[in-house]
């Protein structure tokens, strides 16, 4: 079957003033906040940051730019923890699987990106608060999913949920996905859907966003419809991006770094230069 024709804007969008401006901003936050030991990538992004505002002064991508009825969109995974995680790289892999198989029809597929693992102190979230405080590892740009091995639910602490669509008090543009050691195979669909714009849960048994998923679960139209049309706002508003557009922007940011530290490196020499001379 011919996938079907949704313009995402996606490549357009990688390089709108905006979506730089938002990644280098959250590339900042995100490493002033984190208290884990940064990894190469933190470096990387700590050292890149700056450039993104730099970025933002670029004039957007030609018009008529690429668009593609499909769009890989790039999550980061973070398991708690870095010593024992409570899932294995099978579990997740599962887990995109079954999101990428659910979301065909939409247009949109996953993809996960290298990502650090969550301190120890979320393997348990408890309460409000607790789901809140991983405000602080969300990256910009991607969606952002946590896997926990418990989550309490917050109106009655005894029953244990599988996964949230969260929302944490603050930041509007953060939100972010908490799935748990208990979810079924479907569960990061099911959020995902949530995530893309579908709020209500379908009392449709075999629906994705019933609590009755089934053996294949799939969206109605009209859930796929509200999938396109979130999905198509984020990535315009540079809130997310595609897989493509995130490497694209890294390589214009790595080429723009370059020649930064060439022109600096010049600036140096001839300084030295004019001293030799004197
Ligand atoms: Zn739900």
């Amino acid at each position: 079957m011919q996938p079907p024709e949704i313009a995402f804007g996606a490549d357009l969008l990688a390089l709108t003033p905006r979506g730089a401006m938002l990644w280098g901003h959250a590339m900042i936050s995100s490493s002033r906040t984190s208290r884990s030991p940064r990894g190469a990538e933190g470096a990387w992004a700590a050292g890149l940051s700056l450039l993104g505002f730099a970025l933002a002064a670029l004039s957007p991508a030609p018009a008529g730019a690429a668009r593609t009825g499909r769009a890989t969109i790039p999550i980061a995974i973070r398991v708690a923890d870095p010593q024992a995680p409570v899932v294995d790289s099978a579990w997740i892999e599962e887990q995109l699987r079954w999101a990428n198989r659910v979301f065909e029809p939409t247009g949109l597929s996953f993809e996960a990106i290298p990502s650090e693992p969550l301190p120890a102190g979320y393997r348990r979230l408890r309460s409000r608060r607790d789901r809140d405080r991983l405000e602080r590892h969300h990256r910009g740009g991607v969606v952002n999913c946590f896997v926990v091995q418990r989550m309490h639910d917050l109106s009655d602490p005894s029953e244990l949920r599988r996964g949230v669509h969260w929302h944490p008090i603050g930041p509007r543009d953060k939100h972010y996905l908490i799935l748990t050691t208990l979810g079924p195979r479907t569960t990061l669909a099911h959020e995902l859907g949530h995530y893309f714009g579908n709020r209500a849960h379908s009392q449709v048994p075999g629906n994705i966003m019933s609590y009755a998923h089934g053996r294949e679960p799939r969206f109605d139209p009209r859930q796929i419809e509200r999938v396109r049309t979130t999905a198509r706002a984020l990535l315009v508003g540079g809130r997310l991006f595609t897989l493509g557009g995130l490497e694209r922007l890294r390589r214009r940011l790595a080429s723009r770094r370059g020649r930064v530290a060439s022109l600096e490196a010049g600036r140096a020499r001839r300084a030295g230069a004019r001293r030799d001379a004197r």
